[in-house]
């Protein structure tokens, strides 16, 4: 993937030639991993390139030689596969290498590879290697793929596809892409069965066994899960090492993915304790050589892990008990419907066999069509969705065509703020165009420019081109292609055209402020991972004029003595004002100097290293201030999260963040003036305000139940008789709601037997409220049931409960009316009760 440029000619490859060795993360073979001895999700796979350079007359004898002298592998064991129509290839293998044709195999689709979007194509070649009698039928890997497992996978680039199988054109120059799988060859060098019992793996395994207590060779079920275990144990370790955190998309998802899927083989298996901990140490310990910020991760690693583990348990026991419910509801030996199947598989992560599985236990079958069916309509959801994101997006010919002519823009901005360059192409709605009049909104490329084209989270800059015609005012500026500043701009005056000289000049006030924040965002980073810990990882950034936003992996929010602390060791480095220098390196001299650089950077040959006082050290493309002090005050406006385990800083910079400070001083004096109080004293005057205020209500209140009590003492007088029971109906005037309420309990509290309705109306709306005693609620009147007839009147409705309703309406004109009502209605109630 990342040679993709290379081999499409898009970017000019650094070197013709490269070997690579890298660990893969493979989802496609995920359902069947742990079912054969050749799949891992993970795994490490060796590669040797060529961009333009040779081809297969020297990538097929290469990788013969290197199998056979190199590894010892037995030629008897060797067989080869090569497309149908790749007849170069054969002959290479048959003349060239000497190989005896009964073992050469032709395929068709095969032995073509293509990537799963658009880009590069060709005809492949494949090695296998034949493990012997015992692991099944003989006929080459025509026949069986296990038995003769593939370890080597040679392409010939050669086609463009616009998508999968449909060729579209040639490459500019033929090239050479291999991959052999490590684990495989070791697989074989070491004499095992399968990739799970390698040096690598097995220790991941027997973590495994020891994790959930069983054996592995006793049953071939459970074998499945502890290769699952092992391999997934595996992949999770090393995709959180490489700061992918949980999440519900992308690579946070295949991670989710991947845990959730060990844990609940590990749950099935048995293991009630966290399982993933055990998976992650024993990676490490056996990977942490090769792999050395594996070890210095550790912790962080183990405590992502064991969390997510967590929080997924608790998913499992939810599903394994919506699952016996449904059961329950089951008549015996009834049907379990497809779609709680498929909601347990979905939201619960339960395979569908585990299902069927623990259904049949209970004498029930499920109704698999069903399931099935949903599955179905997943796929395609999935399938529409996948396509309107991935669709890989072409750079349109004219950029190539300029790339191609002129090569890359050569980038002044470093060093200063404006400079001399030439127009080189004018592109004006994505098409190239001589000139641009007043008014015109166009790109404009140059030989050489001082702007710097957004990237790494800065954003572009905006300025003035001027040539002798015309001056154009850039309002932005973007990479067309990697490398390609496009300036957008807009003529202001005369007329600009393609060849003329033209003066650059940035806003340069701009430009120094977006430096403070780029240099404030470095440093931004190192005092969280100073404060929260080595496991935070940049997810993304903004860095503008006057302010930042930083987006980094967490598991919780940050309380305000957390962030407190952050802006404090910030300003403390800021206030130290250390050189910040800037230093072209190599990759591998980048990583010795502790550069942090994260997964998802692009490859390169060489890369620039920013470095502030020796503490921050990152890979950076950006514009940086010279030292530290030059940031001004670093102000943390506030913190948020932004997804699963992701959190969002937001900071002010320079004069931005002076202003912002200031502001908030305005602010403060303002209120101290409103509460008449030195600013200084403020804190007091607030406390002393709300004790003060808090008094009061306290002695309202008291005061409202007083005045309740002697209310509801007059509304007994007027008590009347009802039966056996007494019946107040009163209006007790303006009164919220709650207060009707309040007044009506009292009332009921002291009328013995019966039921007390109070109305009272307030903004021309009336209320009310009816309270009955038990012993009436209990001979069969219901408050609620009558006071909605009653609530009528008033144009409105009301709760229904028996003892305690309340009702309103718009009409408080009509609250006497509907007294009136009450009276008769509960009255007759009451007398038959
Ligand atoms: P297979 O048909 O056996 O699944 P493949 O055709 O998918 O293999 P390639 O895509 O050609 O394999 O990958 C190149 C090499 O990477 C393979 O020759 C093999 O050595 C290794 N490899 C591929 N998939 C896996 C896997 N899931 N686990 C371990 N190694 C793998
Ligand atoms: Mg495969």
């Amino acid at each position: 993937v990342q040679f993709k440029p290379y081999l499409l000619g898009e970017e000019p490859a650094p070197y013709p030639r490269a070997v690579s060795v890298q660990k893969c993360l493979r989802m496609v073979d995920i359902d069947i991993v742990g079912t054969t001895a050749r799949h891992g999700s993970f795994f490490e796979m060796m590669g040797n390139f060529s961009f333009g350079d040779y081809f297969k007359e020297k990538a097929i004898p290469w990788a013969y030689e290197f199998v056979t002298e190199g590894l010892g592998f037995d030629p008897d064991r060797l067989w080869f596969t090569v497309h149908l129509d790749d007849d170069e290839a054969a002959e290479i293998w048959l003349d060239g290498v000497g190989i005896d044709p009964d073992r050469l195999q032709r395929r068709d689709r095969d032995n073509f590879w293509q990537m799963g979007t658009a880009g590069p194509a060709g005809p492949s070649s494949e090695i296998f290697y034949d493990k012997g009698p015992e692991y099944g039928e003989d006929g080459g890997p025509i026949v069986d793929e296990e038995r003769f497992t593939e370890v080597w996978n040679l392409v010939f680039m050669q086609y463009v596809q616009d998508e999968p199988y449909h060729v579209v054109g040639e490459l500019p120059a033929t090239g050479i892409d291999t991959g052999a799988g490590l684990d495989r060859l070791a697989m074989v060098l070491q004499g095992v069965d399968s990739l799970f019992e390698i040096d690598l793996v097995r220790p991941v395994l027997a973590a495994a066994e020891a994790g959930t207590g069983v054996t592995y060779g006793d049953d071939e079920r459970s074998d499945v899960g502890l290769r699952i275990l092992a391999d997934h144990g595996r992949g999770l370790t090393f995709l959180i090492g490489d700061g992918v955190v949980p999440s519900n998309e992308g690579r946070g998802y295949v991670l989710r993915r991947l845990l959730r899927r060990a844990v609940r083989h590990a749950w099935q298996l048995g293991s009630s304790d966290s399982i993933t901990p055990r998976l992650v140490d024993a990676t490490i310990d056996v990977m942490g050589d090769a792999y050395p910020a594996l070890p210095i991760a550790r912790d962080g690693i183990v405590e992502m892990a064991e969390r997510e583990e967590r929080r997924f348990r608790r998913t499992l026991e939810s599903g394994y008990s919506l699952l016996d419910d449904a059961l329950d509801d089951l008549p015996d030996g009834g049907t379990l419907s497809g779609s709680v199947a498929f909601k347990l598989h979905d939201t619960y992560g339960f395979p569908v066999e585990l299902t069927d599985e623990i259904a049949a236990e209970r004498g029930m079958v499920l109704d698999r069509a069903e399931f099935d069916a949903e599955m179905q309509q997943q796929r395609e959801r999935a399938r529409a969705a996948w396509k309107t994101t991935t669709g890989v997006e072409e750079a349109a010919q004219v950029y190539r065509d300029l790339y191609d002519s002129s090569g890359p823009t050569e980038f002044i901005g470093y060093e200063r703020v404006e400079g001399p360059g030439r127009v080189l192409s004018i592109v004006r709605d994505g098409e190239p165009v001589q000139e641009a009049e007043t008014g015109h909104e166009v790109e404009l490329y140059v030989d050489r420019t001082p702007f710097y084209a957004e990237a790494g989270g800065q954003v572009g800059d905006t300025g003035w081109v001027t040539t002798e015609t015309g001056r154009a005012r850039v309002v932005d500026t973007q990479h067309a292609i990697q490398g390609l500043n496009g300036h957008r701009a807009k003529v202001v005056e005369g007329t600009i055209h393609a060849g003329q000289d033209a003066t650059l000049e940035v806003d340069a006030g701009r430009r120094e402020k977006i430096r403070k924040s780029h240099t404030g965002t470095h440093i931004l980073h190192w005092a969280l991972r100073e404060v929260l810990g080595t496991h935070v990882r940049q997810a993304g950034s903004l860095v503008e004029d006057g302010r930042l936003r930083f987006d980094f992996s967490h598991f919780s929010g940050l309380d305000p003595d957390e962030l407190g602390e952050v802006e404090r060791v910030a300003n403390e480095r800021v206030i130290e004002n250390a050189r910040v220098t800037t230093q072209v390196m190599t990759r591998e001299e980048a990583e010795d100097a502790g550069a942090l650089a994260f997964f998802g950077d692009k490859y390169g040959d060489r890369v620039r290293v920013v470095d502030a006082g020796g503490y921050s050290v990152e890979l950076c493309g950006g514009t940086h201030v010279p030292t530290t002090g030059q940031i001004g005050p670093l102000i943390v406006r506030g913190e948020s999260s932004i997804g699963s385990n992701l959190r969002r800083v937001e900071a002010y910079t320079g004069g931005t963040g002076y202003e912002y400070l200031t502001e908030l001083r305005r602010r403060l004096r303002e209120t101290a003036d409103v509460l008449r109080t030195p600013p200084d004293q403020l804190e007091d005057a607030a406390r002393t305000l709300v004790g003060r205020l808090k008094d009061q209500e306290e002695r309202i209140a008291a005061f409202e139940a007083q005045t309740r009590a002697d209310v509801a003492g007059g509304l007994l007088e007027a008590a009347e008789e009802a039966g056996e029971y007494s019946l107040v109906v009163a209006d007790a005037g303006t009164m919220a709601p709650d207060e009707l309420r309040a007044l009506a309990l009292q009332v009921r509290e002291r009328l013995g037997s019966g039921i007390a309705v109070i109305g009272g109306s307030r903004d021309g709306k009336a209320g009310l409220v009816a309270a009955a005693t038990k012993d009436a609620v209990q001979a069969g009147v219901s408050a609620g049931d009558l006071l909605q007839g009653v609530a009528r009147i008033v144009g409105g409705g009301g709760s229904r409960d028996p003892e305690l309703a309340q009702a309103g309406g718009p009409k408080g004109d009509l609250l006497a009316d509907a007294l009136d009502e009450a009276r008769r209605v509960f009255g007759e109630a009451l007398r038959e009760a």
